[in-house]
């Protein structure tokens, strides 16, 4: 054991204490940061640690009780979770501590920060098999664990759900296009101006569940997470009483247009794309890829949906160039255009760089789907088979895949989706042989280097 420090202190009671002060007090007059001894890890069975209880998949919060991540304090004694909260973000929020911008013992004010629209509990949200990627209880915090927050523990929301208006320059050309009307209630006026309901969502991971989608043990899974994250989490070794784990990665954002009730509702029809991040197109509309365009396509159609009486969701995963990220991305496009960018090559230019070709894996990808409550997806706005695959062997049924319109696919973006059709994604049109993939090219860079020479 490297640390057998006595635990001296213990958690606040619940709920019989006092409420901790809610204003950090400022970084001069602050207890000193940390501990005189570092704790490096914990074990179970060593003196003071009680994890608060946690059972996943218990029928309701209160018996499935709080994700109990923080360190702060004595609570790194009653942790019941492993990493930190913020996902990606998880870092900055170290980096203000250390800065002395944040108090490390700081405790959220969350008046007037509950959800804009109550979901209805739904049976999955009880299910240990049908979310093992996020806490179901994650946007009703406040609201489940009131005493607990009052008593000072420090248990933070791991969704939101707020609700904007939008405005896409797609959506505003439909409607002067005819392809979409105003009805002033979710499509608002001819500028394209949209009423939107959001729902954010940060990940937490229940091990045993996340290791069975992957199809491996959890040991492995533990292990692979703590060497290939540089020896980060060793919780994730010493503490296999632990399952959860809050892990640095990017969340997803759920768009809902017309009333969110719907969305559950099996008598409607629901329009729904899955959108992976690539923030080249999706914001900065390069064209060399159908991101942005299939995006708007969705957008239109649930608008669409919508306005028909059923329902329309747009779910936006962090998962930058199929969780490669951007370096890797690049490194991709460069290879590709000096390489000779044609479809038949597109897969393993990626693969020579990244090793595989793609690292979404979207067996986590449906839990959302399932808190949501949708049993069965009409209209899917996307023709990836591996998301495809994943949504329905979650047990939620496929009704009709829609495939990106041909008029909407930029030229230099023919190579990406043709390789990606050969490959096995859906599509109503022609099926291209391996010949012809050859032959479908993207654009080079000739003008270019007579631009820089
Ligand atoms: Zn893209």
């Amino acid at each position: 054991m490297t640390n057998t420090e006595p635990i001296t202190t213990t958690m606040p009671a619940m709920p019989t204490q006092q409420p901790s002060p809610t204003t950090p007090t400022s970084p001069a007059t602050s207890t000193p940061k940390f501990s005189k001894h570092i704790i490096l890890t914990t074990y179970p069975g060593q003196s003071g640690i009680e994890p608060v209880p946690l059972e996943w998949g218990a029928p309701d919060a209160k018996s499935r009780g709080p994700v109990v991540v923080s360190r702060s304090g004595n609570l790194v004694k009653r942790r019941n979770a492993i990493g930190a909260h913020g996902g990606s973000y998880s870092i900055y929020n170290a980096l203000a501590i250390a800065a002395g911008d944040l108090d490390a013992n700081f405790r959220p004010d969350f008046r007037n920060s509950e959800p804009t629209f109550n979901f209805p509990s739904q049976k999955a949200w009880a299910d240990k098999t049908k979310i093992v990627s996020m806490d179901p209880y994650g946007h009703d915090i406040v609201n489940q664990f009131k005493e607990e927050l009052e008593a000072g523990w420090d248990i933070r929301p791991t969704m939101a759900v707020t609700r904007a208006n939008m405005k896409l320059a797609e959506i505003a050309d439909d409607v002067k296009n005819g392809l979409l009307e105003v009805d002033g209630s979710i499509l608002v006026d001819s500028s394209g101006e949209v009423r939107v309901t959001k729902v954010a969502a940060e990940p937490v991971w229940y091990l045993p569940g996340v290791a069975e989608r992957f199809g491996v043990d959890e040991g492995t899974l533990r292990r692979t997470l703590f060497e290939h994250t540089g020896g980060s989490y060793p919780e994730l070794i010493t503490r296999p009483d632990l399952k959860i784990f809050l892990p640095p990665i990017g969340g997803l954002t759920v768009y809902i247009f017309g009333p969110p009730e719907r969305i559950a509702d099996e008598n409607v029809k629901l329009a729904l794309r899955i959108h992976d991040e690539c923030n080249g197109s999706d914001v900065f509309q390069s064209d060399i890829c159908t991101c942005r365009p299939y995006l708007a396509f969705g957008i239109r159609e649930a608008i669409r949906e919508a306005q028909n009486g059923g329902s329309g969701v747009v779910i936006y995963f962090r998962k930058e160039g199929r969780a490669l990220g951007e370096v890797i991305k690049y490194l991709v496009y460069n290879a590709r255009k000096r390489g000779g960018d044609t479809a038949d090559k597109y897969f393993t230019r990626t693969e020579n760089i990244a090793g595989v070709r793609d690292m979404r894996f979207q067996a986590l990808m449906p839990d959302i789907l399932h808190w949501l409550g949708i049993k069965k997806i009409d209209r899917m706005l996307s023709m990836s088979n591996m998301k495809y695959d994943a949504i329905v062997n979650s047990g939620i049924e496929i009704i009709e895949r829609i495939p990106i319109p041909e008029e909407m696919i930029p030229s230099d973006s023919r190579v990406e989706i043709d390789a990606k059709i050969n490959s096995g994604y859906f599509t109503t049109g022609k099926q291209i042989s391996a010949t012809e993939l050859a032959q479908v090219q993207g654009r080079g860079w000739e003008k270019w280097e007579d631009i820089a020479h």
